[in-house]
């Protein structure tokens, strides 16, 4: 069981000083893939008639009870909190090329529409950055120097037979990994990269 029995919302302080006691015993990703949501779209994220937690179970059943994966993307990030939904010491199911390979990040909005760089949009970007920055830290992850299916920060699109376009295209990748590295350079979170995680092993590869 992969899915969490209480979805849980951290702050980013919070979120740092939780992966901060995680171990990658069975399983160690190689780099993390970025989303969208696209449903629910921000605005329905924030319409009052829904309380975030009810999203989030929403979002567990569909993925557990209706498609039986046996896990999901990892977190869910939100204007607020940070989500968390499923082990993040497992591998998820968010992207076909790489579910073995790599931590899924979903940011809820659909941001071939709206926002990244303003309003609630942006602080779903703040929060994404702060979780991907403390996630390369404790696993000695770069964001950067990107190979498919190798290394780096994947977008979800870059798999080309999920035909996903996702995440939508206000978000740029060179900003995402810009803000990134200038994350991780503050020194004052919890995590603390360790054991970076240099091996290039030839693992399988996305065919798309
Ligand atoms: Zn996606």
């Amino acid at each position: 069981m992969r899915f969490l029995a209480e979805p849980k919302g951290y702050t980013p302080g919070e979120f740092a000083g939780f992966v901060e006691g995680l171990e990658w015993n069975d399983w160690r990703p190689k780099f993390v893939t970025l989303h969208n949501t696209g449903v629910p779209t921000l605005v329905e994220w924030l319409d009052p008639n829904h309380a975030a937690k009810q999203r989030i179970e929403g979002q567990k059943h569909y993925e557990r009870d209706i498609l039986h994966w046996h896990s999901g993307v990892h977190p869910f990030v939100a204007p607020n909190l940070i989500w968390n939904l499923c082990d993040l010491t497992k591998d998820g199911v968010s992207v076909s090329c790489w579910n073995h390979l790599t931590l899924g990040i979903e940011m809820i909005s659909d941001y071939a529409t709206e926002e990244f760089d303003s309003g609630a949009g942006a602080q779903v970007r703040d929060n994404a950055v702060a979780a991907m920055a403390i996630l390369h830290r404790r696993l000695g992850l770069r964001p950067d120097r990107y190979r498919l299916g190798l290394g780096g920060l994947h977008f979800h699109k870059e798999c080309g037979r999920d035909h996903h376009d996702c995440p939508g295209r206000n978000v740029v990748k060179a900003d995402v990994v810009a803000r990134l590295l200038k994350e991780m350079a503050v020194p004052d979170h919890a995590a603390v990269s360790q054991g970076a995680d240099q091996s290039t092993s030839g693992e399988s590869t996305c065919s798309g």
